[in-house]
């Protein structure tokens, strides 16, 4: 897992290699947190929501109980199609795990200052960049699955899908029925399908 984590960090590395010189362009300004408030979902992978899962592990109990509260409030919401603002934002707009966000976090800029009425606008050629960079964190995951950052905490949280992903092994007929309904993606198959 250590490892793998490791060959994670290189590909977010990677990315902003090829990135910055595009991402100089950007609006993005500090105190600017429309990405976690309004852009959709945060898709991760397993791998990435152990590390969060960890970094929340590591918070002070009175947080972490607070955490959990807004995770599971987010996934009632996004269950009901309803907007909902990261859990992990916190009250000043800063990113709780900042140094562990994950890529969906890294990979968004935008080149015009956001609004309800203006989404983020990213060059194309990160868009291409970020999309590889998917491929190869799903593909390093090749145990794991794909989803919205509080579906994949509650599939990490409950210790039998725990215990499986750990040892390595893949299990994705038992997570079926909660994998169909919310829009998980198992990496295996998108790597398949990638080519
Ligand atoms: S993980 Fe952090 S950077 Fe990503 S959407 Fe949540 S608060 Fe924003």
């Amino acid at each position: 897992m250590e490892e793998k984590i490791k060959q994670m960090q290189a590909i977010y590395e990677d990315f902003e290699k090829a990135a910055a010189s595009y991402k100089a362009e950007a609006a993005c300004a500090k105190g600017c947190a429309f990405c976690c408030t309004d852009a959709g979902s945060i898709h991760i992978t397993t791998l990435e929501g152990r590390v969060i899962q960890n970094c929340i592990q590591r918070l002070p109990r009175s947080r972490q109980v607070a955490v959990k509260k807004a995770l599971a409030a987010d996934m009632k919401r996004r269950e009901r199609n309803q907007p909902s603002a990261c859990p992990l934002l916190m009250k000043n707009r800063a990113c709780m795990i900042y140094d562990h966000r994950p890529f969906a976090c890294r990979r968004i800029y935008s080149l015009k200052t956001c609004s309800p009425s203006q989404h983020p606008v990213l060059s194309k050629q990160v868009m291409g960049l970020g999309d590889e960079a998917i491929k190869a964190l799903q593909q390093l995951d090749d145990n794991g699955y794909s989803g919205h950052l509080s579906y994949i905490l509650h599939m990490l949280n409950t210790p039998a899908f725990l215990e499986t992903y750990l040892v390595g092994d893949y299990q994705p007929e038992a997570i079926m029925q909660f994998g169909k309904s919310h829009g998980i993606v198992i990496n295996r198959m998108a790597i398949e399908m990638n080519g």
